[in-house]
């Protein structure tokens, strides 16, 4: 990133209305390549998006642990990061192009936390099963920002907030995970949510509805279904992400309410 002065970086993005910050659950790698409920609605919501000059992906599964990488390579190689699912979904390519000098001004922005650049990773399946939807013909360049899973989530939440002008510089940022992750308990096969993942999912949307972001920055602390709806909370750290990018007091709008395979909750919202 030396290569570039601030300036350079900073005027590779045009001033811009304050784009919407997104965070989608992904939920099963299949709905890539499936027609439902679910991705319906996003293709709904990517056609009602303004034009963004980048997209940047907090996606659940770029996991590194005690740093913060941002993709830089020009090209976006697409990584089939899943096992035991058909050869179609293998199959899936997803052309994009990167943007290193968007990668340095990310990089900028989070220089207190040492965000280093990452050439080799690319765009992983928690963001393609998605941005297949949502944009189907993308135009602009795509990067991904991976998640350092030793970070504590109010520092997550704090890393975050550094990026907000960059929501006036036409990024559309999207975090790509899920409220309720409970992968042990799902119902493959079908069958109904479980109470304890309705009512996790029930609380996290108010608490989103009302901003008392303290309690949604310390989950296991504050509800006490959170040991089971997310056993592991790789999938919930893209949502405190978006969490992080909002604006004091911004609302959200919810779309995709549905908790899927009893322990998946697939409730996603947008800033309204
Ligand atoms: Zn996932």
């Amino acid at each position: 990133m030396t290569s570039y002065s601030i300036a350079d970086l900073e005027n590779r993005l045009r001033p811009s209305d304050l784009m919407p910050v997104l965070f989608v659950g992904h939920g099963n790698p299949m709905h890539a390549i499936d027609d439902n409920e679910f991705t319906r609605t996003w293709g709904r919501v990517g056609a009602g998006l303004p034009a963004a000059q980048a997209v940047v992906v907090i996606s659940a599964h770029w996991l590194t642990p005690g740093q913060t990488h941002i993709t830089d390579a020009p090209t976006n190689r697409v990584i089939h990061d899943f096992g035991g699912f058909p050869d179609e979904l293998y199959r899936v390519q997803y052309e994009t192009t990167g943007d290193p000098r968007i990668a340095a001004l990310l990089a900028h922005h989070l220089a207190e936390y040492e965000a280093s650049l990452d050439s080799q990773w690319g765009l992983d399946h928690g963001t393609w099963s998605v941005l297949r939807h949502l944009q189907p013909h993308p135009t602009v360049p795509v990067l991904q920002i991976s998640l350092d899973e030793t970070m504590p989530l109010p520092a997550l939440h704090e890393l975050y907030t550094r990026l907000h002008a960059l929501r006036r510089r036409g990024v559309l940022f999207i975090g790509s995970g899920n409220i309720v992750h409970a992968l042990g308990r799902a119902r493959w096969d079908g069958g109904g949510a479980y109470e304890w993942a309705e009512q996790f999912d029930h609380d996290t949307a108010a608490a989103l509805i009302e901003g008392r972001v303290d309690q949604l920055v310390r989950p296991f602390e504050t509800w006490s279904h959170a040991a089971l709806a997310v056993p592991t909370d790789d999938h919930y750290r893209p949502m405190v992400a978006a969490l992080g990018l909002l604006s004091p007091g911004e609302e959200l709008s919810f779309f995709n309410e549905a908790i899927d395979m009893g322990s998946i909750g697939m409730r996603s919202f947008i800033t309204a």
